[in-house]
């Protein structure tokens, strides 16, 4: 006989592997996706004999659920979430759902940049260390279909402000927390306290048996560390001073981590991610590998030798000795930032697209510093205009990839940077931040 009904709205990554997991342990389960769903996704559907439907939400027969899983993608002012608030039916997400059937270890990343690049580069450490870890989360495979059909002793888990918001029992055996600056604050009610609680709750039901890894550079971290009590065992990283205490820091050119009494050193030259904000994400990465007991020599050969993710700084081509970089992943101010910091040389920066809210004035010196023209790339840039005027000669607007592309070309010369580091959201001219990014590189390479 089956079990209670369990309704999932939203057909993705994360949706269809809750709707096997759900299965597999016997519930009642209906999948409802106001858009279309992908064949790949629908296939599978089948496969497990999963009833769905696609291009509506039916609220009469999602209403009878004990319990729903929503996607992270679903902000919580639609209808549906609406009856569902009204009738008191409970909403988790996906990575709660599928954390109660593991008792593998869980290593969880969150912050607001770096954590796909975090949550990559240490499961590429565990990997090289022989440890059977899954990789999960917002990366690859959803968590709940690794854990409906794989068997994995530890998890790295990158974990969104959105997905935190449907947990309630779930725990991490070590949280890390990279970052918080301003981001979705229109999933947020424009509150920043709202995002950081969000984030915050990566650290819920630790207790001083788990491990906090955090940014000890973020002021907002620190300040939310000292409104709460925190029971877990705290490793902080900073690369702005020198601590005693377990964690890591930056001694002149080199990353020490002290965990257990052991010390580890590594140069930043033989790090494989450059820039600042790899450091930091480097050294989350070396804590929790440390914590684990892997070997320093592991460690160091897996920082050294990890190959870059595909737009977050992406070398792309150097055409006439103008070298053409891929950040298409750069979403917000914060991110961009960290990729004008780490120029080194003069930049036409393609930038742009839907504005999360964001206050143009923290990039002002950077790009007075380091940007000769930009290149906006987006249907509304008057923004990014009213901010920079005073501080670029020359500011043009484009509509597509090839044509930001070419412009930025005919700005640019030898030994110079053409950047694409949006700083915005995608969706008004690209399917996503991959499809800007693929159509960035694919006008590059027809130059
Ligand atoms: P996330 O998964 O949090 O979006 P990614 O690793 O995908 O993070 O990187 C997103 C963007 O942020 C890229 O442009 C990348 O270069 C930049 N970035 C990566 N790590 C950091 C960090 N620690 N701080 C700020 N920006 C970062």
């Amino acid at each position: 006989m089956s079990k209670n009904k369990i309704v999932i709205l939203g057909a993705g990554e994360s949706g269809v592997g809750a709707a096997v997991l759900a299965k597999v342990k016997g519930f009642d389960v209906f999948v409802s996706d106001k858009g279309k769903i992908e064949k790949k996704y629908k296939n599978v559907l089948s496969q497990y004999d999963i009833e769905f439907e696609e291009g509506k939400h039916s609220e009469k027969l999602i209403l009878q659920a004990e319990e729903v899983i929503k996607s992270p993608g679903i902000p919580d002012n639609v209808p549906v979430i609406k009856s569902l608030v009204q009738k008191g039916i409970k909403i988790i997400s996906e990575i709660e759902f599928a954390g109660r059937y593991t008792n593998a270890k869980k290593i969880c990343i969150t912050g607001s940049n770096g954590k796909t690049t975090t949550t990559l580069l240490i499961h590429h450490i565990f990997k090289n260390a022989g440890l059977n870890a899954g990789l999960a989360g917002n990366v690859g495979q959803s968590f709940a279909m690794q854990v409906a059909t794989k068997n994995y002793d530890y998890y790295v888990l990158e974990i969104s402000s959105f997905q935190l918001d449907g947990m309630y029992d779930f725990k991490a055996d070590i949280a890390v927390i990279l970052n918080i600056t301003p981001d979705h604050l229109d999933r947020y009610n424009y509150n920043f306290q709202n995002y950081i609680d969000s984030k915050f709750r990566i650290l819920q039901n630790q207790t001083n048996d788990d491990l906090f890894i955090y940014c000890m550079d973020d002021k907002v971290i620190i300040d939310e560390i000292g409104k709460r009590k925190i029971l877990s065992k705290t490793y902080p990283f900073t690369i702005q001073k020198n601590i005693s205490n377990e964690g890591a820091y930056l001694s002149e050119n080199n990353i020490i981590i002290n965990i257990k009494s052991t010390r580890f050193i590594m140069t930043l030259e033989e790090l494989a991610l450059q820039g600042k904000h790899n450091i930091y994400n480097s050294m989350a990465a070396g804590i929790s590998a440390r914590l684990f007991d892997i070997r320093n020599d592991t460690i160091k050969q897996s920082l050294s030798d990890f190959q870059n993710v595909e737009h977050r700084l992406e070398y792309v081509a150097t055409i006439h000795g103008i070298e053409f970089i891929n950040d298409s992943k750069a979403t917000n101010i914060n991110s961009t930032w960290y990729a004008l910091e780490s120029m080194d040389r003069p930049v036409i920066w393609i930038a742009g697209g839907i504005d999360k809210g964001n206050d143009y004035n923290i990039l002002r010196s950077l790009v007075r510093k380091k940007v000769k023209a930009i290149v906006c790339l987006g249907v509304e840039n008057k923004k990014i205009y009213n901010a920079f005027a005073d501080d670029v000669e020359t500011i043009v607007e484009t509509i597509s990839a090839s044509d930001a592309v070419k412009t930025a070309f005919n700005f640019a010369e030898k030994n110079e940077i053409v950047l694409l580091s949006p700083a915005c959201a995608s969706f008004d001219l690209f399917n996503n931040y991959e499809d800007r990014g693929k159509k960035f590189k694919k006008a590059v390479n027809e130059l």
